[in-house]
């Protein structure tokens, strides 16, 4: 029998549960990636998501031809639309299967059922795995049955049941010999980025490998100091994080690789692996959100809170509104560590899991606005965007997700400040202006004295900007809003 792999957002052939089974049950196999207008028309042209994809498919296709041992194997890279190019691909190529792994977003399965539709018309069958998640949708429920809504039973429930047998890898290599030739017609390389229609980002200047390789670097790099990562990982001056969120999105590192590694680290009394696991447990924990509660985010790309009533809370709309929004995402609110963090998405497309927490509360709690517009701000900036994770942080942040802050726990931008950039560090690498404060004033220059002020070369709303909300004051507006909620809290 021939098959179709229909890579996706696992853009690995180490360790990848669709690729295996396919190799395994498949005398022929094609591997194809589909660079979808659907998804591609609505980005901006310069998109660092776009070249990292781009980037690890050049690598991708490198691999499957070494692994094969057919002359002209690779992968075949469409450029169209998922939806008629899949069933036309499988068609084309005479095979009975198309494999893919699991994806959770709502879009993207609404594309998988339809594909299906096509594929079954035309007698072929869609096999799918689970990939991305050590555990999904309903694999876990409480003893009642129900999915979990709150994070540490789920996590209880998620050590108790994995083991070695959740983490072990798919070996690939040992039925590559099944991988196809491509027909002369389809041996095109991977396209540049220009015949994508798109323009180079700051990719390459960024400390960010792409690939399967770039991943395994990342990685091999992280474990030399996970043991620190707990006490490491709130402060965004310090290296802490593994910087490998990236990869789990697109699929470049395996989810059963880095969870396994650091299941086995923590066994062996590392804290900094047990508390880094944890966090890969948040990611599976969101994934099964999404699958369990589909409210939170519809297939029209509409967000709605995890928590029904919150969605009667009236955020501020309106000319004032757009202006505090602009400033926040252009990083001017006057609060330095929220400026920084939104330079550090800007530049980078990354921001330190701590920022996250502040810039959405400031957001929402400060400025008054509807968390939706920072989500929708994070997923047009972040690298690692993924819709369940993103999803879940603003509900966390604003109060309206399972699990989440309590509404009337407020973050105060400057305690914030002085507690994870005690000495400014991470304030100054994107603030240069300030360098010359004073350290006590630097996470709230308007407090600074007139001679400070001067001996520094600052002049509020010229070459910093005065505070574009007191937080004190938003505060009680933030209590007096969500108090249509208090009967819930
Ligand atoms: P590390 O600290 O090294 O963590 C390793 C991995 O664990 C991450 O790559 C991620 O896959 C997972 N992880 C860590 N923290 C969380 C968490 N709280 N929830 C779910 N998974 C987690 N994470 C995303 O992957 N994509 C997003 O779009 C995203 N949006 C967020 C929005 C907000 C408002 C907040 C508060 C958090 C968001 N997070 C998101 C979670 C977290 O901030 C990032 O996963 C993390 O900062 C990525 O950096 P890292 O890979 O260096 O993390």
């Amino acid at each position: 029998p021939a098959g179709l792999m229909w890579f996706r957002r696992d853009l690995r052939t180490t360790d990848n549960a669709a690729l295996f089974h396919a190799l395994k049950s498949c005398r022929q196999l094609h591997c194809a990636f589909v660079f979808d207008r659907a998804i591609l028309d609505g980005l901006p042209r310069r998109d660092r998501r776009v070249e990292f994809i781009r980037e690890s498919l050049v690598e991708l296709d490198a691999a499957l031809r070494q692994l094969a041992r057919a002359d002209g194997a690779g992968l075949i890279v469409a450029h169209a639309a998922a939806l008629q190019d899949i069933p036309r691909l499988a068609r084309e190529l005479q095979v009975q299967s198309v494999f893919a792994n699991h994806d959770y977003e709502p879009q993207a399965m609404a594309r998988d059922a339809h594909v299906r539709g096509e594929l079954a018309d035309a007698g072929i069958a869609f096999h799918t795995f689970k990939d991305q998640a050590i555990f999904e949708r309903h694999e876990l429920l409480t003893q009642s049955g129900k999915p979990y809504a709150v994070f540490t039973p789920y996590k209880n429930a998620w050590l108790a049941k994995a083991d070695a047998f959740y983490f072990k890898p798919y070996p690939v290599p040992a039925y590559a010999d099944a991988l196809a030739a491509r027909p002369p017609a389809l041996r095109a390389e991977v396209p540049s980025l220009p015949a994508l229609g798109f323009e180079p980002t700051n990719l390459a200047e960024l400390k960010l490998p792409t690939g399967a390789s770039g991943a395994r670097e990342l990685l091999a790099e992280f474990l030399e100091r996970i043991d620190r990562y707990a006490d490491t990982r709130d402060y965004p001056a310090v290296k802490g994080p593994s910087y490998l969120g990236v990869h789990l999105r697109f699929g470049t590192a395996s989810i059963r690789e880095l969870a396994g590694t650091a299941h086995r680290l923590a066994a062996a009394g590392s804290a900094g692996a047990a508390v880094w696991l944890s966090e890969l447990i948040w990611r599976d924990f969101y994934f099964q959100v999404l699958a369990n509660f589909p409210h939170v985010a519809d297939e029209q790309g509409r967000s709605h809170s995890f928590k029904r009533d919150y969605d009667a809370i009236k955020w501020d709309h309106g000319k004032q509104a757009d202006a505090l929004f602009a400033a926040w995402c252009e990083g001017r609110t006057g609060y330095p560590l929220v400026d920084a963090a939104m330079a550090q998405i800007n530049q980078s497309g990354y921001m330190h899991n701590r920022l996250r927490m502040v810039v959405a509360s400031f957001l929402t709690k400060d400025l008054g606005l509807d968390w939706r517009r920072g989500e929708r701000y994070f997923a047009e900036h972040l690298n690692d965007y993924e819709l369940a994770s993103n999803n879940g942080g603003w509900q966390w942040a604003s109060s309206t997700g399972c699990d989440a802050q309590p509404w009337f726990r407020i973050f105060n931008p400057v305690s914030q400040s002085r507690k994870f950039d005690p000495e400014g560090r991470f304030i100054l690498k994107y603030l240069p202006q300030l360098a010359g404060l004073p350290v006590d004033v630097l996470h709230a220059p308007w407090t600074a004295n007139p001679v400070e002020l001067a001996a520094a070369g600052v002049t509020l709303d010229q070459t910093y900007p005065a505070p574009i909300v007191a937080h004190d004051e938003a505060r009680e507006r933030t209590l007096q809003r969500y108090s249509v909620v208090k009967k819930n809290a």
